[in-house]
């Protein structure tokens, strides 16, 4: 029997595997992909999630060919344009990065390998075992027949719609907002930049990150109240319609060239009621999500892993159930930002309200600019410098 098995092998089960497989116990990853794999998102690592990161791998060459970000752009309605950047201006080497996440995941997975953890790839997972009120284990579909893997621990980091939290009634879509998200890769964008930017506008936002090799990610986000309409609108007009029409953006695009599918994504927001659960804890996207609009994701699925495999650790060691203490951990820890994420979430909701702010940041833009380095979780990446 393993002593941990961990469901889904993105940042969040990696960080945890990573962690629970030094410290001497057997780990084992399951991934319904087969890796590489690619995964919808907006390929930026924010100055936290760096650091975070840096505490347990070389960061450096997990990130080998990432393009260095320094800040972030944001635009508005009625032609607002702000610039922020990571770092103080004393401080100016405080530095997030763009990176295709197909390629930051492999090498993630291939560090959690090296520690130890073994990994079965292309099995889905289809629910938790409970025996007496304990998950115990869980349900595997691979090639094969169906099985019962067990073990004395699960870490869910299976994503926003984690089959094991959704099936045991801990997370649920959040009945608003229901956003969507459609992404691409372009070529030859105009006016590129160091920096990460993030139009928003009164039917959404457009995030857009450049990567290596002239090669642009784009993630436009719309609100589509049902699934159905979800399901029917034109996938490749939403992004190219978003881009081309786009009174800052289109001279940009005139030239560019979508060089991959488009790739269309949920409704985005998950919350969770508990993050865990006797022999179940959870980790990333899987304990639940606001939106992608902060660009913090892969912060909170980093320190998420780590936190989960804090305390897996205490709990192989003492036997005593850690989810409880998860639950309060993280929420003293990640409050303060979901509160700001989720604020956020609701001003973009309201064109009213963007326009407002709008307004506002072209007199005054020292509020935006101090978003930016709190979206960026700048005060964990100066902490750990200092
Ligand atoms: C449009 C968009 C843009 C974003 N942009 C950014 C950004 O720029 N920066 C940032 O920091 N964050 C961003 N995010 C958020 C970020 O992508 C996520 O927070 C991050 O991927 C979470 O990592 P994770 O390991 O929890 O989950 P994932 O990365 O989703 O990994 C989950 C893994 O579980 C596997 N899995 C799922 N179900 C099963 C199953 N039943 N059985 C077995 N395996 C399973 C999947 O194959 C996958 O490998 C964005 C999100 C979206 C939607």
């Amino acid at each position: 029997m393993d002593d941990v098995i961990v469901v889904g092998a993105g940042p969040a089960g990696c960080m945890a595997a990573i962690i629970v497989a030094r410290a001497g116990f057997r780990v084992r990853m399951f991934d319904r992909a087969r890796f590489p794999r690619a995964k919808l998102c907006g390929d930026t690592i924010n100055p936290g999630a760096y650091r975070t990161l840096a505490r347990h791998l070389h960061a450096d060459r997990i990130l080998r060919n990432a393009r260095p970000i320094d800040g972030m752009l944001l635009t508005g309605p009625g032609g607002i344009a702000v610039r922020g950047f990571y770092g103080s201006r004393e401080r100016r080497q405080i530095l997030g990065f763009a990176i295709e996440r197909k390629a930051f995941d492999q090498r993630l997975l291939e560090a959690a390998v090296a520690s130890g953890a073994s990994l079965e790839d292309n099995c889905v997972i289809d629910e938790a075992v409970v025996e007496d009120a304990i998950v115990t284990g869980v349900r595997v579909r691979g090639t094969g027949t169906a099985r019962t893997h067990r073990a004395r621990l699960v870490i869910a980091a299976d994503g926003r719609h984690s089959k094991i939290a959704f099936g045991m009634g801990l997370a649920k879509y959040a009945l608003s907002p229901k956003r969507w998200a459609f992404g691409a890769y372009f070529i030859g964008v105009g006016s590129l930049s160091t920096r990460g930017e993030m139009h928003i506008r009164p039917d959404g936002y457009i995030g857009i990150a450049p990567l290596a090799g002239d090669v642009v990610n784009v993630c436009v986000v719309r609100e589509l109240k049902n699934m159905f309409r979800a399901q029917r609108v034109n996938a490749e007009s939403v992004i190219n319609v978003a881009v081309r029409s786009d009174p800052i953006l289109r001279e940009r695009f005139s030239r560019a060239r979508q060089v991959s599918e488009v790739t269309v994504l949920g409704p985005l927001a998950v919350d969770c009621r508990s993050v865990g659960y006797p022999g179940l804890l959870l980790a990333g996207d899987a304990a639940g999500f606001i939106d992608p609009m902060t660009g913090d994701g892969l912060r909170f699925a980093i320190r998420g892993g780590e936190l989960a495999a804090e305390a897996a650790l205490r709990e192989l060691s003492t036997g005593i159930a850690a989810c409880t203490r998860l639950q309060a951990v993280r929420a003293r820890e990640f409050g303060p930002k979901w509160r700001m994420n989720r604020g956020l979430r609701a001003l973009v909701a309201s064109p009213r309200a963007v326009g407002a702010a709008s307004r506002v940041a072209k007199q005054w833009n020292a509020p935006v600019r101090l978003l930016v380095r709190l979206a960026g979780d700048v005060n964990i990446a100066e902490h750990a410098q200092s």
